[in-house]
C-alpha cells in the first residue's frame, strides 16, 4: 500500500481463497469445488452463446436466468436476484440491508467473508459462539440487532441448521433482515426457499458453484420478498448493471433446467461422502456430521496443520483454518471416489509416522 490508497484500506484484511496450483496430478480438495464436469446442456449453451450478439451488452435484468429459476421454484421473477457468483450477491446484501445502526449477527464460526464485507463497510457485529457440536441455538439471536446472517449448512463446518430453530428465530426476529446462505444445500439439506412467501425478512442466497459444478462461471442468486429484491437491483445498479455476461446467463439457465444431470451428480458426491467418511473414521478421525460437499474432521493425536502440510508435499491439497476452535480440524472437499481413496492411502501413511503429533 501507499499514500495513494484510500485510509480505510489501510488496514482492510481481505478473504483468502483457497490455493489454485497448478500441477500435474494434484488432487484437489480445498476449495469444494465439484470433481465432475458440469451439465453437457449448460456446456452446448456457452459455446452456443459465443456469436456475434457478445458485441452487445448483456441483459442487466438476467431475465431468462431469472424465469429459469422461477419455474424451478414455483416464484415469481421479481423474488429472485441474480449475480456474479454468491459472493457478489452477499457483498451487495451486506451493502444493501445490512448497514444498520445496530451490530449484526451470525456465529463465531462461519464462513469468513462474514466479517470481510463487515470490515469493507464499517458494519459492526457481534459472534453468539456455535455450542461444542457447533449447532446455533435460537435465543442466542433472540436480541436486538441490525440483521442476521446464517450458512445452512454451516461452513466449514458442513452441520445443516436445524429448521425448527431457524422457524422459531424468524418467528422472533421481524425487524431486520435474515439471511440464509444456502451454498450447499442441495447436498442433503431442505432448502427454506419456500419459507421468503410467509417470512418477509428473509433473503436466501444460492450458487451454481458448488452442486451445478459451475465455479469457473460465477453465478450466483437470492430468492426473497420483492423488496429485499429491489433493494439488490438497487445496490447493482450503483455498481455494475452487467454482473452476468452473455455466457453466463445461458450456461446458467441451461444448467437449471438439466434437473436429472443435477440429481444423478449430487447423489453421488452425497454417496462418497459417506464413503469418506467411513474411510475418516477407520484412521481415526472425529467427523463432523456434514450435509455439504466437504466434510470437517479432527484427529484426536494429530496436529492437523502438519497434517495438511504433509499432504500439500504428497499433492492433496485441503482446507486448514488456523483460527480458535477449529485449529484442529481439516476441511476436506469430497471429491470423486478415486481422490478420496488416494486422500485416505496417503493420510494411512502419514499417520503411520510419530513425529506429527500434537
Ligand atoms: C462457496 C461459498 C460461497 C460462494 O460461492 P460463489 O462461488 O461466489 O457463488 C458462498 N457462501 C459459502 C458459505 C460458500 O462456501
Amino acid at each position: 500500500m501507499n499514500k495513494f490508497w484510500s485510509p480505510a484500506f489501510q488496514d482492510l484484511h481481505p478473504y483468502t481463497a483457497g490455493e489454485q496450483l497448478a500441477v500435474p496430478g494434484l488432487i484437489k480438495l480445498n476449495t469444494n469445488e465439484n470433481p465432475y464436469a458440469p451439465s453437457p446442456a449448460a456446456l452446448a449453451a456457452i459455446r452456443a452463446a459465443a456469436n456475434a450478439d457478445l458485441r452487445l451488452y448483456p441483459d442487466p435484468e438476467g431475465l431468462i436466468l431469472r424465469q429459469a429459476l422461477a419455474r424451478r421454484h414455483g416464484l415469481n421473477v421479481d423474488q429472485i436476484f441474480v449475480g456474479n457468483g454468491s459472493d457478489e450477491v452477499l457483498a451487495l446484501a451486506f451493502l444493501a440491508l445490512l448497514r444498520q445502526p445496530r451490530p449484526i449477527l451470525f456465529p463465531d464460526i462461519t464462513y469468513s467473508f462474514y466479517p470481510v464485507y463487515c470490515q469493507l463497510y464499517g458494519i459492526a457485529y457481534t459472534n453468539p459462539p456455535l455450542d461444542a457440536e457447533f449447532r446455533i441455538h435460537a435465543e442466542d439471536y433472540r436480541r436486538a440487532n441490525g440483521g442476521i446472517v446464517l450458512a445452512h449448512p454451516n461452513a466449514p463446518t458442513g452441520r445443516a441448521l436445524e429448521l425448527p430453530e431457524l422457524r422459531q428465530l424468524l418467528e422472533h426476529n421481524t425487524d431486520s433482515a435474515v439471511i440464509v446462505d444456502e451454498a450447499y444445500v442441495d447436498f442433503g439439506a431442505d432448502s427454506v426457499v419456500a419459507w421468503i412467501r410467509e417470512f418477509p425478512q428473509l433473503l436466501v442466497i444460492q450458487t451454481l458453484s458448488k452442486s451445478r459444478a459451475l465455479a469457473g462461471l460465477r453465478v450466483g442468486f437470492a430468492f426473497g420478498d420483492s423488496h429485499l429484491i429491489e433493494a439488490l437491483r438497487v445496490a447493482k445498479d450503483c455498481f455494475n448493471s452487467y454482473p452476468l455476461d452473455r455466457l453466463a446467463l445461458a450456461g446458467a439457465a441451461a444448467a437449471i433446467e438439466d434437473e436429472d444431470y443435477f440429481e444423478r451428480m449430487r447423489r453421488q458426491v452425497m454417496e462418497s461422502r459417506a464413503r469418506l467418511t467411513a474411510g475418516l473414521e477407520g484412521l481415526g478421525f472425529a467427523v463432523i456430521p456434514s450435509e455439504a460437499n466437504f466434510v470437517f474432521a479432527t484427529h484426536p493425536r494429530q496436529d492437523a496443520a502438519k497434517l495438511q502440510a504433509e499432504l500439500r508435499r504428497r499433492h492433496v491439497l485441503v482446507r486448514h483454518f488456523a483460527r480458535p476452535r477449529i485449529n484442529h480440524y481439516l476441511r476436506i472437499s469430497v471429491g470423486t471416489d478415486a481422490q478420496c481413496d488416494t486422500l485416505l492411502q496417503q493420510l494411512g501413511e502419514i499417520l503411520g509416522r510419530s513425529d506429527l503429533s500434537r
